[in-house]
């Protein structure tokens, strides 16, 4: 996927906000790109363009050899709120068969990449529920389910494991590395997370805010497979998470330096006095 000058800019009768500029990057095939910033900095403005929900105000994105200009075959997005999402009125069959309308596939083969999916993401048994009968995570994990069932060539995921708690969301970030590497997707996934963004990467895109921009683009060289204690544990985790946590933090003291150097008499009253 090539992004490519991407500006996004919001006009309305308030005024006009520019909310990304001059974005470009790449993302290989198979790979795992994570794009993690403040809040405010465009993280899902860009993931809505790359999956042609929301048109760029300049610039281009390419799938392949063609311009993702709307909703595009191969591309499946995961949202963060899963209540949402999936269709409260049908069964979490009936939601996995949603996804695979489009394709006009023999029956068979539809309630066989259902299963697979359901057993991909744990839920073998859960077929016949409704998505109100579940728990949030288990909920997540049929809106993954529903994701891969139309066998996407990229997944695209917007602040996923936002609303579960630390545990689930520990075991739903194994469960999209185990699918990564099953269904041999490619995936962008935008998260405010730090640690998660170093810990599922391969790649780290850092965006720093007004306007939205690609501030750092970091290879992450942890040995796969991940593992939630044993990876967290390596000093080179330790050194990327900071890294990170330096990037994202730095708009704010640039901020702030900036403000102390235009009223150097605040940064005076403000300096704690040294006996
Ligand atoms: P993030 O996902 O990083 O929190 P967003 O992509 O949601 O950031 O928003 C980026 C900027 O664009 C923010 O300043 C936000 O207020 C603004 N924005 C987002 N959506 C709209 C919209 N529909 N209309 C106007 N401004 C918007």
């Amino acid at each position: 996927m090539v992004i490519s000058g991407v500006t996004k800019r919001y006009d309305s009768a308030k005024g006009s906000k520019l909310a990304l500029t001059e974005t470009s990057f790449t993302i290989r095939e198979k790979e795992f790109v994570t794009i993690v910033g403040p809040s405010g900095c465009g993280k899902s403005t860009l993931l809505m363009m790359m999956a042609g929900l929301l048109p760029t105000s300049s610039g281009t994105i390419r799938l392949g050899e063609n311009l993702v200009t709307g909703p595009a075959d191969g591309l499946a997005v995961v949202f963060q709120e899963y209540s949402r999402s999936l269709f409260p009125w049908m069964t979490v069959e009936k939601n996995l068969a949603m996804a695979t309308i489009a394709d006009r596939l023999p029956k068979a083969v539809v309630a066989e990449r259902i299963a697979r999916a359901l057993h991909s993401v744990g839920l073998e048994g859960s077929g016949k529920q409704y998505p109100w009968q579940l728990s949030g995570g288990m909920q997540q994990r049929v809106a993954i389910a529903r994701a891969v069932v139309a066998e996407p060539r990229v997944l695209l995921m917007d602040e996923p494991f936002a609303a579960v708690d630390a545990q689930t969301r520990a075991d739903l970030e194994d469960l999209v590395l185990r699918i990564r590497d099953e269904y041999d997707v490619t995936v962008a996934l935008v998260t405010h997370d730090i640690d998660e963004s170093v810990y599922l990467g391969d790649r780290v895109l850092v965006l720093g805010a007004n306007p939205g921009r690609v501030m750092a683009d970091i290879a992450v060289t942890l040995p796969s497979p991940r593992e939630q204690v044993a990876t967290k544990r390596l000093p080179a985790f330790a050194e990327l998470r900071s890294d990170v946590f330096e990037l994202v933090m730095r708009p704010k003291q640039t901020a702030s330096s900036a403000a102390t150097a235009a009223a150097p008499e605040l940064a005076e009253a403000a300096r704690p006095a040294v006996a």
